[in-house]
């Protein structure tokens, strides 16, 4: 008996994992589809100072909506796209678009700026990495100054002597560097000390956290301080509310990027209420 439940549970397991195999088959034929089709695009939210609430640059957000007009969050498709490898050519695609953008927004009049943009792991770590930079910077004439790469404590899981090779040869470029969701990823403390990094992006959960004291010291206090003891930048994401806002900005926070400010937007309307704000 036991050995028959047993296979029972076997066989409903591998054919619920088959319809799953099967869907994420399909979602990748259609995103790899999409790729070449037109139906990814960026959306740019902006970022700001806290010490005057002024924008200092913008994180640019891939969206995905498919023929049949669904909208794909980035968290289900992203992974999907790692595994397969197929982020490489999206992340190139990204940042490229990205880069064409700022060049757009300098072109508009738009003065100091900068470009946030999201790179995985698995392009991190691709044999062409840097020809990819080096290829995107002579096609979109950007001054890799404006563009900070975000990457995530994930990528501190590689090699150490090759990530610190690979960030600097991405700083020699002009790229700044900033570790994004920091603080879920449990990257050693000793380590980040020697990577060449310019900021601390402060995971959205953490910022949700601050309204809830009795934890002792918030965590988003901790990486404030973390960053100014490492001489880095730090910058919050997800900031919905304005005692949020005051509470990083009176602990020395930095920046800040959140529904507070603005959602992200499209091309256009990021200009529009760039130039409402005066720049
Ligand atoms: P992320 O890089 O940490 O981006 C921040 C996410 O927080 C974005 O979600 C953004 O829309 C959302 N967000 C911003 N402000 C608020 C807020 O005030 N409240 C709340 N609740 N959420 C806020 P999104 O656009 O869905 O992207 C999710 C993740 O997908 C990103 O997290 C990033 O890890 C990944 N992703 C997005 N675009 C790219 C890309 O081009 N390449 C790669 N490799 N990953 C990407
Ligand atoms: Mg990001
Ligand atoms: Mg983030
Ligand atoms: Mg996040």
């Amino acid at each position: 008996r036991a050995k028959l439940e047993h296979r029972g549970h076997y066989c409903y397991y591998t054919r619920s994992m088959g319809g799953e195999m099967r869907a994420r088959v399909r979602l990748m034929q259609d995103l790899r589809q999409a790729l070449g089709g037109g139906s990814l695009y960026l959306l740019f939210q902006p970022q700001i100072s806290l010490g005057d609430g002024q924008p200092v640059g913008a994180e640019a957000l891939l969206r995905w909506l498919t023929e049949s007009g669904q909208l794909v969050p980035p968290d289900q498709f992203i992974p999907l796209a790692e595994d397969s490898g197929l982020i490489v050519a999206i992340g190139d695609w990204v940042l490229r678009g990205a880069c064409q953008q700022l060049v757009a927004l300098k072109n508009a009049g738009v003065g100091q700026f900068r470009m946030a943009v999201n790179v995985s792991v698995v392009q991190f770590r691709h044999p062409d990495f840097i020809g990819m930079l080096e290829r995107v910077i002579a096609e979109t004439g950007v001054d890799p100054a404006n563009v900070e790469l975000e990457i995530t404590e994930s990528v501190a899981m590689l090699d150490p002597e090759r990530i610190v090779t690979l960030l600097n040869r991405i700083k020699e470029f002009g790229f700044t560097v900033a570790i994004d969701d920091f603080g879920t990823g449990f990257s050693s403390l000793a380590y980040l000390q020697r990577l060449p990094v310019d900021r601390l992006k402060i995971d959205r959960g953490f910022v949700g956290r601050i309204a809830f004291e009795g934890e002792g010291k918030n965590i988003a206090e901790m990486i404030i301080d973390l960053g100014r003891n490492l001489g880095m930048g730090v910058i919050a994401e997800g900031v919905e509310d304005a005692a949020q806002a005051d509470y990083l900005r009176a602990r020395g926070c930095h920046e800040a990027q959140g529904f507070l400010y603005a959602r992200p937007l499209d091309a256009g309307t990021l200009l529009e209420w760039l130039r409402e704000r005066g720049g």
